[in-house]
C-alpha cells in the first residue's frame, strides 16, 4: 500500500503531524507499537501554548482527556534550603490524562491508524520510504513518499536515518526516568506541579498531588540510584508538606532524550523528518508535550509546503525550526531555561536574597546550563 506520508509514533508529535497533513488532503498512515490507549510515563502538565496548539488542531478536549482538577497554574519549586518559588504560567494550562489524550488524538487526526504495529526497519530514499513493521508476529510493509519519525526518546527512525548522529549525540544523552504513583495526600494545592531541587542528588524531583493520588518522578541512572533519589524526595516531602503515602506503588520506567541540554537537535534528513523527543525537543525541566505538538505541526507543514517541489522537506524544516531552537538557547544563557517562555521566572530570578541566589545556581546546574 502506498501513502503520501507514514508517521511512526502516535504520541502528541506524531498525531499533530498526522493531523496537519491529513487536514490538507494527504493520505497518511500512523503506526504505533502499542495498542491504543497505551500508558505513557508523564505527569500530564500541559502549558498554555500546548493547550492552544491542541485546541487549534483538534478542538476542545473531551472530558475523558482531562485530569481532576484540570486547572493548572504552573510550577512551584521547593528547595531544601527553605526557599519556595511560585512560577505561574502566562496563560491557562491544563492537567491531562496521557493515555486518554493520546488515544483521542490518534482517533481524531484523520490518518489511517494502525496500533500494535512495531516498526522494525525504515529505508529512506529521495521521495521514497519503505517501512517494515511487526503486527501480531506477522511482518508487514508499507511505502510512502515522506516519513515523520515521532517515535519518542529512543527513536528507531532517528537511529536508522542518522546512525552516526544517534550514536555520538543521542545515546549519551538518554536518561532513565521513573514515575511512581501512590495513594496518598499532602498539604498541597493540586493546581501546581511541584519541583524539588535538593542540595544532594542529581536531577530535579517532580511531583503532583491530585484526588488521592501522589505521583513522583526522578531521573538518574541505574535502579539503586533512582530508588535512593526517590526515598530522599519522599522524606523531604513528608517533612515539608506532610506527605503521607499508602499501599503499594505503581512504577513506570521511561527514557528521556536530554540532547537539547547540550544545544543539539536531530531534525532528520531528506524525506524523513524527526519530531518531538525523537528530534530532541524536550524542555530542560522535563516538559515535552508542547514541544512535541509544535515540532509535529511544523514537520507536517514543511512536508505539505514542499510537496510537488523538487526539494526535500528537510531544508524547509531546518529553516523553520530555527526560531524555536534559538529562543530556547538564548533563554538558557541568561536565566534558567524553562517552558520556552511560558513560566514567569521573575519571582525567583529577581529575588536578591542569599537563599534565592544559591537555589538559582543549584537549579542552573541541574538543568545543565
Ligand atoms: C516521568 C515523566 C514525566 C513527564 N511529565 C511531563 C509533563 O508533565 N508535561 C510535559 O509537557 N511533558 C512531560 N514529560 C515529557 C513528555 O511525556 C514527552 O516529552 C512527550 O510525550 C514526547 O512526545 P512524543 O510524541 O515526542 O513521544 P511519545 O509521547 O514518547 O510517543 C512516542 C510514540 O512512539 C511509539 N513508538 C516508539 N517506538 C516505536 C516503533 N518502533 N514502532 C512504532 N511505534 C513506536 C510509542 O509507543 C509512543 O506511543 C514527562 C516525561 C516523563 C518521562
Amino acid at each position: 500500500m502506498h501513502y503520501d506520508v507514514a508517521v511512526v509514533g502516535a504520541g502528541p508529535a506524531g498525531c499533530m503531524a498526522a493531523r496537519e497533513l491529513a487536514s490538507r488532503g494527504f493520505k497518511v498512515l500512523l503506526l504505533d507499537k502499542y495498542g491504543l490507549p497505551r500508558e505513557k510515563a508523564c505527569m500530564g502538565l500541559l502549558s498554555p501554548e500546548g493547550r492552544r496548539l491542541l485546541e487549534e488542531g483538534f478542538g476542545p478536549l473531551p472530558a475523558e482527556c482531562l485530569a481532576e482538577p484540570a486547572e493548572a497554574l504552573g510550577v512551584k519549586v521547593l528547595s531544601d534550603g527553605g526557599g519556595e518559588y511560585l512560577l505561574p504560567f502566562s496563560g491557562e494550562g491544563l492537567w491531562v490524562r496521557r493515555a486518554s489524550l493520546d488515544a483521542f488524538l490518534a482517533r481524531a487526526c484523520g490518518a489511517e491508524v494502525r496500533d500494535g504495529c512495531r516498526v522494525t526497519e525504515v529505508t529512506v530514499g529521495r521521495f521514497y520510504v519503505r517501512i517494515r513493521f511487526l503486527h501480531e508476529d506477522d511482518e508487514e510493509e508499507a511505502e510512502a513518499t515522506y516519513l515523520v519519525g515521532a517515535d519518542g526518546a529512543e527513536s528507531l527512525v532517528a537511529r536508522m536515518v542518522r546512525p552516526e548522529f544517534y550514536r555520538l549525540h543521542t545515546l549519551p544523552a538518554l536518561e532513565r526516568t521513573v514515575l511512581v504513583l501512590w495513594e496518598g495526600e499532602a498539604d498541597w494545592d493540586s493546581r501546581w506541579l511541584g519541583m524539588v531541587a535538593l542540595a544532594r542528588g542529581e536531577g530535579l524531583g517532580r511531583f503532583f498531588v491530585r484526588a488521592g493520588t501522589v505521583g513522583m518522578a526522578v531521573s538518574c541512572g541505574e535502579e539503586h540510584r533512582w530508588q535512593r533519589e526517590l526515598d530522599t524526595l519522599s522524606e523531604f516531602l513528608s517533612r515539608r508538606i506532610g506527605l503521607a503515602l499508602r499501599g503499594e506503588p505503581v512504577r513506570m520506567l521511561s527514557v528521556s532524550n536530554r540532547m537539547a541540554r547540550g544545544g543539539r537537535f536531530n531534525l532528520g534528513a531528506g524525506s524523513a523528518l524527526l519530531a518531538g523527543e525523537a528530534a530532541g525537543f524536550l524542555d530542560p525541566w522535563g516538559f515535552g508535550i508542547r514541544l512535541a505538538l509544535e515540532s509535529g505541526k511544523l514537520a507536517g507543514e514543511c512536508i505539505a509546503d514542499s510537496a510537488g517541489e523538487n526539494v526535500t522537506p528537510h531544508l524547509h524544516y531546518l529553516r523553520r525550526a530555527r526560531p524555536v531552537l534559538e529562543m530556547w538557547a538564548a533563554r538558557g544563557r541568561k536565566r534558567p531555561a524553562g517552558m520556552v517562555g511560558e513560566l514567569d521566572l521573575s519571582p525567583w530570578s529577581d529575588e536578591r536574597g542569599r537563599t534565592a541566589r544559591r537555589d538559582l545556581r543549584s537549579l542552573r546546574r541541574r538543568l545543565g546550563r
